[in-house]
């Protein structure tokens, strides 16, 4: 494997947060592994399987900053339900504790992990958000060839992250 994949920053970061939360042995067995095919998100986490899938796109220079916040948000769903079972809601207050303790603001906005499936898509809209100039388009399904034409014309490649949500209510940051 590369050295320099990112991957290996796994297992050391999630030890550090399994300490601050005191948590031990609840995450021992967590395997995390790239995505290809995770867009809409970039990450998902999967509670039964204790698996993390991140996005390639977390790769990506214009995402690569993200990958700790990321990664710590899905732990920390495999962790909740490992405490709590299916007892807790998805970005609840547990949830939320978590992040907080680990030094993020336990936001939700671009990295939605709730299959979109799962959800009545009569009442789904997607926001299509730069994350550079946080311009934002919304339709009534992914549009994976949009770009930020501001931020192609400034010689970026414009790429936009795409999140669900229903349409009668805005996004915020917690629940
Ligand atoms: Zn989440
Ligand atoms: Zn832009």
């Amino acid at each position: 494997m590369n050295q320099r994949d990112e991957l290996h920053r796994c297992r050391p970061l999630i030890r550090h947060w399994v300490r601050s939360w005191n948590v031990s042995g609840v995450t021992e067995n967590i395997t995390c592994e790239w995505s290809s095919r995770l867009l809409r998100s970039l990450g998902r986490a999967y509670p039964q399987r204790m698996l993390v899938r991140l996005s390639l796109l977390l790769k990506e220079p214009l995402y690569s900053s993200l990958f700790e916040e990321v990664l710590c948000h899905e732990v920390a769903h495999l962790v909740v339900f490992q405490l709590h079972g299916r007892a807790a809601t998805c970005h609840g207050p547990e949830w939320q504790r978590l992040l907080q303790l680990a030094g993020f603001e336990p936001r939700r906005s671009y990295i939605t992990d709730a299959p979109p499936a799962k959800r009545d898509r009569a009442f789904v809209c997607y926001d299509h958000v730069c994350r550079i100039c946080q311009t934002k388009r919304t339709a009534r399904r992914p549009m994976r060839n949009w770009r930020c034409i501001a931020c192609q014309n400034a010689g970026l490649d414009g790429k936009l992250i795409i999140q669900s949500r229903p349409v009668n209510r805005k996004v915020s940051n917690a629940e």
